[in-house]
């Protein structure tokens, strides 16, 4: 199945621009409220997303970019965990 040939274009919460969404961490939240790293985009729930850098994971925790997008708390653990996922 083709799906994989198509580019899908998400917006990183850390720099606003579009990106491919192979480039991108998802972060997913759950309908009861739980969040959690979707490293493999497939997770049902309201998805939002940050370029795999420092940079930018970093731009999000200031601006709480997560927060707005998601519309919930984001705790700081969820950042190290993020960070640690860019770091591969
Ligand atoms: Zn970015």
């Amino acid at each position: 199945m083709p799906v994989e040939s198509k580019v899908r274009l998400r917006k990183c919460v850390g720099c606003n621009e579009m990106k491919d969404q192979k480039d991108l961490i998802r972060l997913v939240r759950y309908s009861d409220g739980t969040l959690e790293i979707d490293p493999d985009h497939k997770k049902n729930g309201r998805g939002a997303y940050v370029c795999r850098n420092r940079l930018c994971i970093e731009n999000a925790e200031k601006r709480k970019s997560f927060e707005r997008s998601l519309k919930c708390r984001i705790d700081s653990k969820l950042y190290e965990d993020l960070l640690k996922e860019c770091e591969g």
